[in-house]
């Protein structure tokens, strides 16, 4: 078989991209090359339909146990007492959860995706928007903090099946404490989608909502520095609430409902060298060298947010818990959009991504914000002295934005910056 250049040609592109640039969309990682190993490794070609011990083909030997040490990690990581290594991606793992606890039609609380929430939250462009009702919580117009009276006012009103706790832009940490109040007031199931703050969570350095919610989900590739893909978490086992038995006539554990949700309800063979990725990346993260990451990715974001600040930029909640934060531009510049600010950026190989500002006044396509994280740049091995000269950058471009030779002088010092580093500093 002749080598598909074409193909390898633009990788190399892409990873040359990648080696050049500052990477700040907060969802984003580079992953080490053991967690890339896996990933491309013969695992691929092995179809494994079921759980380990449990299949529907043979020759499962081998994938039962890498399937098994990712469990085990994962639970280890979090305090869980079951785990769910196989959805695909984050939006599949949330929408096995609302399968296995929800029938069509029926009603619970997301935060609204103006607000920072996820769109697999219920937005009316996802399943979870068509196929269940959802109501939307929003953060506080002052504070930027989510609105907990808020929820636990529509939790009385609306009686949901279910309150869904977690955002995609949303810098601060969660009262899990209310939240499961709430939720027991109600008599509603809690989940907890951690996808983006999944690594300081894992590392004690944000609330771990496992002790306190019903289900946990979260992706593997943000802050926790794996491979592509979806987890489930149960922190103590609990009999499914609506009754459901096995074959045998015994009362199904939730662990049980949410495998099934899973395979067969939603997904066919699992992607055992994904699996075995996200055991390696698993391995990682209980590590003392994963501590330090995630101790400098947050220290990062602290000092970035307040880089911005001072310049003149408004962040939303005045700051950061977390690895991210939320720029509004309209307090320095009302009349530049996000996404004319990402366009721009990408020119001086600069990578954040425009997102709406809680009470935005411009459609999700133009924004008024730019959402920046630190998982990506503290993987190459910046540090909080760095975080000065990046915000000073993004600053000089934005208020040169039609200047092509400000920004190919920006783009000089950040390839500088860059280009010699490693792609995984740890
Ligand atoms: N949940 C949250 C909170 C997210 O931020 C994201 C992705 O950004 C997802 C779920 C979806 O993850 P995926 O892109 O892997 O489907």
């Amino acid at each position: 078989m002749e080598r598909d250049t074409l193909i390898f040609d633009l990788i190399g592109q892409e990873h040359n991209r990648q080696k050049e640039g500052i990477e700040l969309i907060a969802s984003e990682n580079f992953v080490s090359e053991q967690v890339m190993q896996a990933m491309g490794s013969c695992l691929t070609n092995k179809y494994a339909e079921g759980y380990p011990g449990k299949r529907y083909y043979g020759g499962c030997q081998i994938v039962d146990q890498t399937e098994q040490l990712a469990i085990d990690r994962a639970c280890e990581l979090f305090g869980a007492e079951y785990a769910n290594v196989q959805p695909h991606s984050g939006a599949q793992a949330n929408a096995a959860v609302f399968y296995a606890c929800m029938k069509p039609g029926d009603t619970f609380l997301g935060l609204d995706l103006a607000h920072g929430g996820h769109l697999s939250h219920g937005s009316p462009v996802n399943l979870s928007g068509n196929l269940y009702n959802p109501i939307p919580y929003h953060v506080n117009e002052e504070t930027g903090l989510v609105d907990y009276d808020e929820v636990e006012a529509l939790a009385l009103e609306h009686k949901p099946k279910m309150i869904v706790a977690g955002a995609s832009a949303y810098s601060r940490d969660w009262d899990f404490v209310r939240l499961r109040e709430i939720a027991d007031k109600v008599g509603c199931l809690l989940m907890a989608d951690i996808a983006h703050p999944a690594g300081l969570i894992a590392k004690g350095l944000l609330s771990n909502p496992i002790p306190y919610v019903h289900i946990a989900t979260t992706t593997t590739h943000k802050t926790l520095r794996g491979p592509r893909g979806g987890l489930i978490l149960v922190g103590k086992d609990f009999p499914n609430p609506w009754g459901q038995t096995t074959p045998k006539g015994e009362i199904k554990m939730m662990s049980q409902v949410l495998d099934f949700a899973v395979f067969p309800g939603q997904q066919g063979g699992p992607l055992e060298h994904v699996i075995a990725a996200k055991a390696v990346a698993f391995g990682e993260a209980l590590t003392d060298s994963y501590k330090d990451y995630a101790i400098q990715m947050q220290k990062n974001a602290k000092v970035m947010a307040e880089e911005f600040i001072k310049l003149g930029y408004k962040v939303v909640s005045n700051g950061t818990d977390n690895h991210s934060m939320l720029v509004d531009l309209r307090s320095k510049f009302p009349e530049i959009t996000g996404k004319k600010v990402e366009n721009v950026l990408v020119k001086a190989d600069i990578t954040i991504n425009k997102n709406m500002v809680p009470f935005d006044t411009r459609s999700p396509f133009a924004t008024s914000g730019i959402r920046v994280g630190t998982p990506a740049i503290t993987t190459r091995g910046l540090k909080e002295t760095e975080m000065p000269i990046i915000v000073a950058m993004i600053d000089e471009v934005i208020s040169n934005i039609d200047n092509e030779d400000v920004i190919a002088s920006v783009k000089t010092r950040v390839n500088e910056l860059m280009t010699e580093r490693p792609m995984f500093a740890w």
